[in-house]
């Protein structure tokens, strides 16, 4: 037993009713079972009961033993002072203040509840709840996958709160870093990052209209565009960027990109070559993605080739077979789902507009589910992901919930709890 089984227990009233008496012998009837209380202060705010023929109104105070009562030193702490009745889990001895009625839950909560929270803690495997996860209702599912997704986005709009301190709140600054970030996909995300955060979104405005100076500002920044390099193209952005540098002036980022263990169309130097072209091509993206209209536009937005040189090139200097650098489905839709969905939800929840979350949320319904470890073996025992929003909880659960074994806080691992209870009246313990 934890003080967290025991809330939960309190919670949802997962114990035997029948038969409740004090310590001291009286009746106890509970009318209310009050609020869960996160902050300080007593466990449960605003409950009822009846002792005897008295009814109280107050808090009620959880402990695995009563003498928890004295070792936390409630009795000086006025944040108790409402406490109308104190539930243990084991009454082990009576505590210097015996104004207040001590009820002993341990006789009344079943063992199969407990046994069955065991078994799920001790569950080795992906996921503890894995082998029985399938007995829970579609609608379970749905409801919590819903709440999940809206907790996901909720946690990254946090981040980009920070985000828009550090950029003076400029949300086409922090827009475009969390572009580059995401192009940079998960190997180069911090390299790119830092690269978008040495160049201001005025400055790339201001070379906007030549692919050659965005090319050799973002591939010079990068660190990409060193050394003896001889074909005339990588010699023209060399020059360029040193001009360039010369100009505002800039310094490389210290991060190195990483080539190692890549396909060569997601080599950083493509990227940031289609980076490039995006950044030529289209104007003030970051309002063209809170207006588009859906998916459709928004992957137009996105419908780019890298420049004539990448055709033939997956880095400077060594000639390839001819293919366009062309930003593909898989890809553009990433950033759909990591870069302007969280984005254009952010926008709405911090400006309290409603319609741009619910946009947002739309857009990952229509988008298909990416392909990864975690999302695989869901699979496997039997969740499938219908498309990018039911990914991303999924993605979600896994991080935060299951791996950390939260499964008190956890719509399925109550599903399945909540079975035990029903299935079984909630006998006193043997
Ligand atoms: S957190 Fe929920 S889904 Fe994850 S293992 Fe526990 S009960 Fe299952």
């Amino acid at each position: 037993m934890t003080e967290k089984l025991l809330q939960y227990i309190w919670q949802f009233g997962y114990f035997s009713h029948a038969g409740l008496r004090t310590q001291g012998g009286e009746p106890v009837h509970i009318l209310q079972r009050g609020q869960w209380n996160a902050n300080e202060g007593p466990d449960f705010l605003d409950a009822r009961v009846r002792i005897g023929d008295t009814v109280l109104a107050g808090s009620v105070e959880l402990h695995l033993r009563t003498s928890d009562w004295d070792r936390h030193r409630h009795a000086a702490d006025p944040n108790y002072r409402n406490v109308i009745l104190h539930a243990v889990h084991v009454h082990d001895r009576a505590p210097a203040d015996t104004t207040i009625p001590v009820l002993e839950l341990e006789p009344h909560i079943s063992s199969l509840l407990l046994d069955h929270y065991d078994r799920l803690m001790q569950q080795s495997g992906f996921i503890p709840c894995e082998r029985e996860l399938l007995q829970v209702p579609d609608l379970v599912w749905t409801s919590w996958k819903d709440r999940l997704l809206v907790e996901r986005l909720v946690e990254k709009t946090q981040r980009i709160e920070i985000l828009l301190r550090d950029a003076g709140n400029s949300w086409e600054e922090v827009f475009w870093w969390l572009l580059a970030r995401n192009f940079g996909m998960r190997v180069n995300a911090e390299a790119f990052e830092d690269v978008a955060r040495s160049l201001p979104t005025a400055l790339l405005l201001r070379h906007r209209g030549s692919i050659h100076k965005l090319e050799s500002l973002l591939l010079g920044q990068a660190n990409v565009l060193h050394g003896h390099l001889q074909e005339d193209y990588p010699q023209l952005l060399q020059r360029e960027y040193r001009y360039l540098q010369q100009l505002h002036p800039l310094k490389p980022v210290h991060r190195s990109m990483n080539f190692l263990r890549m396909r060569p169309p997601a080599f950083p130097t493509v990227r940031l070559a289609q980076l490039a072209m995006l950044l030529h091509t289209r104007e003030h993206l970051f309002e063209r993605l809170l207006e588009a209209a859906d998916v459709a536009e928004v992957r137009s937005c996105f419908d780019i080739t890298a420049n004539d040189y990448w055709h033939y090139h997956y880095r400077f200097d060594e000639e390839s077979a001819f293919q366009p650098k062309h930003l593909g489905m898989s890809m553009t839709d990433s950033l759909l789902v990591n870069t302007a969905v969280p984005v254009i939800f952010a926008w709405g929840q911090i400006n309290g507009i409603d319609a741009y979350k619910e946009k947002a949320l739309h857009w990952l319904q229509q988008l298909p589910a990416e392909s990864n470890s975690i999302l695989r073996r869901f699979e496997k025992i039997g969740i499938r992901a219908a498309g990018a929003g039911d990914a991303q909880a999924l993605l979600f659960l896994e991080k935060n919930y299951c791996s950390q074994r939260r499964c008190l806080d956890c719509a399925i691992g109550n599903a399945l709890l909540r079975g035990v209870v029903s299935n079984n009246p909630a006998l006193p313990r043997v």
